[in-house]
């Protein structure tokens, strides 16, 4: 969660900062501030709200040497004075993740005689890395030190009062890179905040400290000088950019057809980078939120085409239990940040019990991609809608790609069914483009009047009604839950109203009879039923009040071309009553905190 960002070069950095900090506003946006050197004093501008707020309140001074911070509040409520930057005596701070310690910290530095303004356990960190410099007098040493003092996870950009000309950072747990711009040194959270300056960057690592100056860049572990690797972002730099859509969301969901094509070129002609899962015993798949939606129809895929056992787990569920797991287990973690915590102790946890893992990531070099013992990266580009959509299909393409080959390997998919899932895969695009031609905005305003609605499916069409019900709820706000269709009796029904919507979705004819029975029993209690169904799935006109109709596809790949038409009606129900889809409120893109 949260962005950070620091300038430090020739020219003024408070503009760079503050464009910096717009780019990655994904992160968190309940509050932003700025810290710089004027007239050899640190200032610090703060304001609750958007990055807008901030602007409103600067000053015209201009700096050399900046931070700045957008906040996704976790100790203390959202507030200017909350916000970061915190300073204590000497040290000023921004900061990313969460201090696990802090209530004894800060006890301790109160009986020290340090006295603190806000709730955050930001403030803490300030004061313990002040207290720590004033005993300890080398900059270097103090912030070695700091692992451990500071319990939890953090990313941390530093100002020492005498020192003017230098940002100092370190991280555990939340991600840095640092970057060479023409005119000086850059720091940020995450790339999106580099990239009108630089594609290259070096990538912070656990337990590394970045003393970044005007010209210079010098990395440090155990108080000894490194050596960094200097990687370069391969994306388009327009895929961190609106190109004329309202919405990151609406573009992120036309861009499906075109880096799903991009990457069945690249896997299904190299189909060795996707590994062999036939050397394990069984597979745990483990995610949070739309990664976790991706899992269950991965777990679903890999029994049907894999004939192997396969469970899916939300991770911060897998992490405190017990998971029977050995080296015959191959655990994937799934992350489109790569840096989401639960899914990383998952990781790590797995690894503990001698499991393999495969990491499922977009971007390159996370924590995900880097520990995990194989990655395969979705190469989605940018994704800067918190509200994943292009990031999670080829989550699940990547899904199918292994139990694809999963089954050739096994023999369960013969000549003539690799035939046809090739043509499948193929078609798979170009039915994309075709089903995003439809008109959503119809069925959006009937949704858009619901305090409540439903989504029904049975197997893989209620894993895709998950991840379609989330995104409703994430960006309009209005409830709803999904249920397996032969579930809703068992209680649920009882909430159905003259015109609660219910969303079927049906593309499995082996049980879709059952599915339209499920339908009806909710049309007969009054629900508006709007039904999403394969074309050739023969359905009365009596069971629906709309239907939306999708081309027929191998079910190994029908779930990529099924949550489009989901997506498109989150979207248009949440811009029909005017929210921030990009920003919606209380959300923040890469979880990084537990
Ligand atoms: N824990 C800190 C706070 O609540 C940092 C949160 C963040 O990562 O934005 O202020």
């Amino acid at each position: 969660m949260c962005g950070i960002i620091g300038y430090n070069g020739k020219e003024n950095a408070i503009p760079i900062v503050i464009d910096g900090l717009k780019n990655l506003e994904y992160r968190g946006y309940d509050s932003s501030g700025i810290a710089y050197f004027h007239n050899d004093k640190i200032k610090i501008i703060k304001e609750k709200g958007r990055i807008s707020e901030l602007e409103k309140i600067l000053d015209d001074d201009k700096s050399t040497l900046c931070i700045g911070h957008t906040r996704w509040a976790t100790h203390g409520k959202p507030s200017r004075v909350n916000s970061h930057p915190h300073a204590s005596g000497e040290i000023t701070i921004v900061h990313n993740g969460i201090i696990e310690n802090y209530a004894s910290l800060k006890e301790d530095l109160i009986s020290k005689g340090y006295k603190f303004l806000s709730e955050t356990d930001t403030e803490v960190a300030a004061a313990m890395i002040d207290y720590l410099y004033k005993e300890e007098k080398n900059k270097l040493k103090v912030l070695e030190k700091l692992e451990d003092v500071l319990r939890g996870s953090y990313a941390l950009l530093i100002l020492f009062r005498d020192d003017k000309d230098t940002i100092y950072a370190l991280r555990k747990g939340s991600p840095l890179i640092v970057a060479k711009s023409k005119t000086g040194n850059l720091v940020a959270s995450d790339i999106p905040a580099i990239l009108d300056y630089t594609k290259d960057y070096y990538l912070l690592d656990e337990g590394e400290i970045a003393i970044i100056g005007k010209k210079d860049i010098k990395f440090y572990r155990e108080e000894k000088e490194i050596k960094k690797e200097l990687l370069t972002f391969k994306f388009d730099i327009g895929s961190a950019k609106k190109e004329g859509y309202k919405h990151f969301m609406l573009k992120e969901i036309y861009e499906q057809p075109k880096v799903i094509k991009n990457y069945l070129e690249h896997y299904l002609n190299n189909m060795d980078l996707i590994p062999d899962l036939s050397l394990y015993e069984k597979i745990h798949i483990v995610a949070c939120g739309s990664a976790y939606h991706a899992g269950l129809i991965g777990n679903y895929l890999f029994s049907e085409y894999g004939d192997i056992e396969a469970s899916c787990f939300v991770a911060s569920e897998y992490r405190y239990k017990k998971n029977f797991i050995n080296d015959k287990t191959l655990v994937i973690l799934i992350s489109q940040s790569g840096e989401t915590a639960d899914t990383i102790a998952s990781l790590r946890l797995a690894k503990e019990s001698g499991a393999k893992t495969l990491g499922i990531v977009n971007v390159v070099g996370s924590t995900i991609a880097r520990e995990s013992d194989e990655v395969i990266y979705i190469n989605a580009g940018c994704e800067i809608a918190v509200a994943t959509t292009k990031a999670y299909t080829l989550q699940v393409l990547t899904l199918s790609l292994c139990a694809y080959k999963l089954g050739l390997i096994k023999g369960k998919i013969d000549k003539q069914l690799e035939k046809e899932l090739k043509v499948s895969y193929k078609n798979l695009p170009k039915e994309i483009e075709e089903i995003l031609k439809l008109d959503y905005k119809k069925y959006a305003t009937k949704i858009a009047k619901s305090k409540n609605v439903f989504f029904i499916g049975r197997l893989l069409d209620y894993y895709i009604c998950e991840e379609g019900s989330l995104k409703l709820k994430e960006i309009s706000y209005i409830h709803s839950e999904t249920y397996p269709a032969g579930e809703l009796k068992h209680g649920t029904i009882s909430l159905i109203e003259k015109n609660t919507p219910v969303i079927a979705v049906i593309t499995d004819k082996k049980i879709a009879e059952k599915t339209i029975s499920n339908i009806k029993e909710t049309r007969a209690r009054g629900a508006y039923t709007l039904v999403l169904k394969q074309k050739d799935i023969e359905i009365s006109h009596d069971i629906y009040d709309d239907v939306i109709e999708i081309e027929e596809l191998s079910d190994l790949v029908s779930s990529i071309l099924t949550i489009v038409p989901l997506q498109m009606l989150a979207y248009y129900v949440a811009d029909s009553l005017g929210y921030d889809i990009d920003k919606p409120r209380n959300l923040a893109k890469s979880v990084t905190v537990e």
